[in-house]
């Protein structure tokens, strides 16, 4: 059985088990969390990612895909921690979380360049430490596929084909990012099969999600409980229909949650709640409300359950 990198170091693929393919034990700006370090309370933090993560543990999950890369704080000795106090395996990456921003550094050095710095954190570590990343992450947002967002799916793609590791691609379906992700991955001769497009389901077109699915990509339907994109009735009948179209194989389902998140002052979290944003968003809404709602829809036994949470997020991984 092939291996794969956790933070606490590399393991046979079988071991994975149940698996949330797309989470985060914590999110914050590294430079403003660098400069302002007193605005930050780091037990506060990992006492987040504590209840968050074992929470999941007793949900029957053994492995979470932490999808936090460059400029959302990425910190691989935080990572462990977490991994180290709850038994969890943890998987990190490596790649840029940017719509368009990058730093003067990668602006002013080429693609290969940039490549290179992820090939490192894949094959030997990241941060100064022997924790290898095991997938690339590069994002699309709202601004579409720029110059600079081009550049980092390049270089994501070339990381890739150098260390075989799979890719993770934030998309924004509302406009449309997923088809020229994929086609840049295509151009750069990636192996789809090792792409995950993120987010896809942010849509309700089913018809957009198949022409991705078409290229071989494994899609996220990933963000349950975030309701401003996408409330979780109309993600169901998504992931449902989906599942009904022989799609089970390609799909991932995970919350996208972040245990902690600086991106909005404290109190935000209670009034995104009250105003429906955001509905019992958690690393377990998918085994208290998906899955027994897929279940009585008729489109989850226990071995979609076993294809979607266990073997795909596996394959990806390992290449399958
Ligand atoms: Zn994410």
């Amino acid at each position: 059985m092939p291996e794969v990198q956790t933070v606490q170091g590399a393991i046979d693929a079988q071991e994975l088990g149940i698996v949330l393919a797309h989470e985060h034990v914590r999110v914050r700006d590294e430079a403003t969390a660098d400069q302002w370090p007193t605005r930050y309370d780091e037990q506060l933090e990992l006492d987040a990612a504590l209840v968050a993560v074992k929470d999941a543990k007793d949900r029957g999950v053994s492995s979470i895909v932490d999808a936090t890369a460059m400029f959302n704080g990425r910190d691989v000795r935080f990572m462990k921690r977490v991994a180290d106090e709850t038994g969890v395996k943890i998987i990190a990456c490596t790649g840029i979380y940017s719509y368009d921003h990058l730093p003067h550094y990668f602006e002013n050095r080429d693609i290969d360049v940039m490549a290179d710095h992820f090939v490192e954190d894949i094959e030997v570590g990241v941060q100064g430490t022997d924790i290898r990343a095991a997938f690339l992450k590069c994002a699309a947002d709202a601004a579409g596929v720029t110059a600079n967002v081009e550049k980092m799916h390049r270089a994501v793609a070339r990381a890739s084909i150098k260390t075989g590791a799979p890719i993770m691609a934030h998309s924004m379906p509302a406009v449309a990012t997923g088809p020229r992700q994929v086609e840049i991955f295509e151009e750069e001769g990636v192996d789809l099969a090792k792409v995950q497009i993120a987010h896809c389901g942010d849509t309700d077109d089913v018809a957009y999600i198949e022409g991705l699915l078409a290229k071989g990509v494994y899609v996220g339907l990933d963000r349950y409980g975030l309701e401003m994109y996408l409330p979780i009735d109309k993600r169901n009948e998504t992931t449902a229909e989906l599942i009904r179209r022989g799609h089970a194989e390609r799909l991932t389902i995970s919350q996208d949650f972040c245990a902690s998140i600086d991106w909005f002052p404290p109190e935000a979290a209670e009034m995104f709640e009250s105003q429906g944003a955001i509905r019992d968003w958690s690393m377990t809404l998918v085994f208290d409300s998906v899955c027994p709602t897929l279940r009585e829809m008729g489109v989850m036994d226990d071995a979609v359950f076993d294809t979607i949470f266990r073997d795909n997020p596996r394959r990806w991984l390992v290449g399958e």
